[in-house]
């Protein structure tokens, strides 16, 4: 038995990632907190929805998430529903990093001495602040900036041919492999005007209780890949911690790699499957302007996420929203 035990265990170790990537996507992001915290955020603005946030969350992610930024998440929760979660995509493994399950420290900066599990309480510097305002902010009328997560995949075409309809922009937080498996979606995302956002290679959920210099290769790596896809001259101008689950760390990491850290107002959960009527009605509550909405473009069965947004980008149009990115 403990023969078993450890010999799982080592595969576990191993091969950990890909098993970890096909779980975590399917619970994506909407999981947990990265949702705005306190208020402080980023530029200066809040888009004070808090109260009534999505804050019913489950799959939460044990402790709470940035040691700095907020109060944000219920503790309580079980990462239970996560498993429950639909079909990942396809474990696709980044071609260029392919063969390497376990993320290999090839990248690693310079500072990985003996940097356990505790994340390194760096000091809070003003750039590494995670953003919950579209660029122009509330005060500016009512923009709104749309968010797709844990694509590129099988929606994201249908999600960009309807934002195409409409005029919209958004800003797409890819996984790096997926984005390797998807070049020719990537570069349309670029061609229609829409902007990228890191969501590492593993999707890794908790993330902040990863060594350092593994949230250093989840967060780098997955820049890499993406700037690849995309081809010469691919911006990636922010971060997304999968789940929300910022630290003091992975922020730096973040900000060091040219990418600020990127939350969200309101969190549809469309991740959860509860339906296109209620994707949409969460995202009518809760939006306010200036605010950033979460959704996915990838992570399983996306079909009520593109229903969902068939009614939505009408229904922005019609209250005046325009539509922005988050603030940089
Ligand atoms: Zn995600």
């Amino acid at each position: 038995m403990s023969t078993a035990g450890n010999r799982r265990t080592l595969r576990r170790a191993v091969a950990g990632c890909a098993a970890v990537l096909s779980l975590a996507l399917a619970c994506a992001c909407g999981a947990a907190q990265g949702a705005q915290p306190t208020a402080q955020a980023g530029a200066g603005t809040t888009a004070g929805s808090s109260a009534s946030t999505g804050s019913s969350t489950d799959p939460g992610h044990g402790p709470s998430s940035s040691p700095s930024s907020g109060p944000s998440s219920s503790p309580s929760s079980s990462p239970s529903s996560s498993g429950t979660h639909p079909g990942p995509p396809a474990p696709s493994r980044g071609p260029t990093t392919a063969g390497t399950p376990a993320p290999g420290p090839s990248r690693t900066p310079s500072s990985p001495a003996t940097t356990a599990a505790a994340p390194i309480p760096a000091p809070d510097q003003p750039g590494t602040s995670i953003v919950y305002s579209t660029a122009a902010g509330p005060a500016d009328g009512r923009t709104v900036a749309l968010t797709f997560d844990d694509g590129p995949g099988p929606a994201t075409g249908q999600i960009l041919d309807l934002l195409a309809q409409y005029g919209a922009k958004a800003t797409f937080c890819e996984i790096g492999p997926q984005a390797a498996a998807n070049p020719a979606l990537v570069q349309r995302i670029l061609a229609d005007g829409h902007r990228l956002c890191d969501h590492t290679v593993h999707h890794p959920q908790p993330m902040h209780t990863l060594p350092h210099d593994r949230q250093v290769y989840e967060v780098t790596a997955a820049k890499d890949m993406i700037v690849q896809a995309g081809g010469p001259g691919t911006q990636v101008s922010w971060f997304r911690a999968p789940g929300g689950d910022f630290s003091a760390d992975n922020r730096q990491i973040a900000v060091q790699d040219g990418m600020r850290p990127l939350g969200w107002t309101v969190d549809t959960r469309d991740w959860s499957r509860p339906g296109a009527d209620r994707i949409l009605a969460t995202a009518k509550q809760e939006l306010h302007p200036g605010g950033i909405i979460l959704m996915h473009d990838g992570g399983g069965d996306r079909s009520q996420t593109v229903a969902a947004l068939a009614q939505l980008l009408p229904w922005l149009v019609q209250q005046g929203y325009t539509f922005a990115f988050p603030a940089v």
